[in-house]
């Protein structure tokens, strides 16, 4: 895949037998054995009718669940420069424990990702370390400062897919306009942390209810809302192309729906926390709970899945942001902002929304995978002559979250300690096996 980086891996030699084949797009929903054979996907067939390839070995799948491998747009992995919380290695490791096979990768590192040298030297180093595919977007403004634009032609010549200052909004509607005149001439996509920080101010939950009860300042819905409208409105003056990242409430949803309806290149994500949970649970004081955007009120989060089931939002990320123990072990109105969320999103959204009947699991595999057309990379499938983009998942599996521990090098998940009604065994990523659970023994390994 082009602009997706990865170490060289072995390709796959594999026989998946009997498992439950859920692929939307391609129309599959029904137990097959599907044969992987150097990391493509060979051939589909009736459970028991096929045989393992030469050298490689079967797996007994019938209990199991397989789909398209997920794809987060959305992704912290913190280098260069915060390797203490993550780094590419293991971060992608993550990734491939949650059932990820590519991921895109944030520019608010240290330094930010605003040059092409430093583009390039991550681009090498993710050919080393990468476990799955990482694509990489490069800062809209030098140092995520907001005051000049990076030199985004030769970043999307070295690599970039497209540009953020994620963390930060870019603030000044005249520098947005700007870097959408540019996106004209170089393509990519803006992906944008929507807020004003007038409105933020130093809120550290959503302004709601329980944030008059805790006592806590309160970031409002309407700085999110306020500046999706206005950049809607730019995006649409200058004909480019805006990603709205980790839409969080209802008056957010509204100013999308009513701006795509008027303009058609604009698209837009939500995370698995914003679908799952509210404002009720920052009363636990437990700073795994405060995020930016924060966790919003139960009428914004019914809103949002309402919005990714009609496809006003358009795919899941994760927004995985890995912090240290020490950082967020402090009080919560000094806790940094941010929840990993690679390794528990599956489990997460088809125990708390799938099993509650909120989503259908077959919305739920198409909203994990619609990321990638966003960002122009091929979508997995599981389709004969398709590179193998897979994850096997048993979704009778009970287990706690973190029990086991992490892939990842932080644990601050929102989700941590929670029971899941699923787990991820097996994902091959790009034709290589990238993740596989311990339990998951081979049935017959040729001699
Ligand atoms: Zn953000
Ligand atoms: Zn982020």
């Amino acid at each position: 895949m082009s602009n997706l980086f990865c170490r060289p891996r072995e390709p796959a030699q594999l026989l998946i037998r009997g498992a439950h084949v859920l692929d939307p797009r391609v129309k599959l929903d029904e137990p097959l054995d599907v044969l992987i054979r150097d990391g493509q996907i060979a051939e589909l067939g009736p459970p028991g009718s096929l045989a393992a390839p030469d050298g490689g070995e079967t797996l007994e799948a019938a209990e199991k669940h397989l789909f398209p491998g997920f794809v987060d747009p959305h992704v912290h992995l913190r280098t260069p420069g915060q390797e203490y919380k993550e780094n590419l290695e293991t971060g992608t490791a993550a990734a491939a424990a949650g059932g990820f096979v590519a991921v895109i990768a944030m520019p608010n590192t240290e330094p930010t990702v605003d040059d092409a040298t430093v583009l390039r030297s991550l681009i090498d180093a993710a050919e080393h370390q990468a476990h799955v595919p990482v694509g990489f977007l490069a800062s809209i403004t030098r140092g995520l400062q907001g005051q000049e634009l990076t030199e985004m032609a030769e970043l999307r010549e070295a690599g970039a897919l497209g540009f953020t200052d994620d963390g930060k909004p870019v603030q000044s509607a005249g520098m947005l306009r700007k870097a959408l005149q540019y996106q004209r001439l170089c393509g990519g996509v803006l992906a944008l942390h929507e807020e004003d920080p007038a409105l933020s101010a130093d809120g550290v939950m959503h302004e709601g209810a329980v944030s008059t009860r805790l006592g806590l300042a309160g970031i409002p819905c309407l700085s999110e809302s306020t500046m999706i409208s206005r950049d809607a409105a730019l995006a649409s003056y200058e004909a480019g192309r805006i990603h709205f990242q980790h839409v969080s409430c209802t008056e957010s949803v509204e100013a999308l729906r009513h701006a795509k309806e008027n303009f058609a290149l604009l698209s837009a994500e939500v995370t698995p926390h914003h679908l799952a949970l509210t404002h009720e649970e920052v009363i636990s004081l437990d700073s795994n709970f405060k995020m930016n955007p924060p966790l919003r009120a139960e009428d914004d989060r019914r809103a949002l899945i309402a919005a990714l089931i009609d496809g006003t939002i358009d795919c899941i990320a994760t927004d995985h942001a890995p912090h240290a123990p020490h950082e967020k072990e402090v009080p919560f109105e000094e806790a940094p902002m941010g929840t990993t969320g690679l390794e528990s999103a599956f489990g997460a959204l088809y125990t708390e929304l799938v099993l509650s009947d909120e989503l259908e699991l077959t919305t739920l595999i198409d909203r994990l995978t619609a990321g990638a057309a966003l960002y122009g990379l091929p979508t997995p499938q599981i389709k004969p002559g398709e590179p193998a983009n897979v994850c096997l998942i048993d979704l009778s599996a009970r287990h706690q979250l973190g029990a086991g521990g992490y892939a990842s090098r932080s644990q601050n998940c929102c989700f941590d300690g929670r029971t899941f009604s699923a787990k991820v065994v097996l994902t091959v990523a790009a034709g290589a096996v990238a993740f596989r659970e311990r339990m998951l023994a081979p049935v017959s390994v040729p001699a």
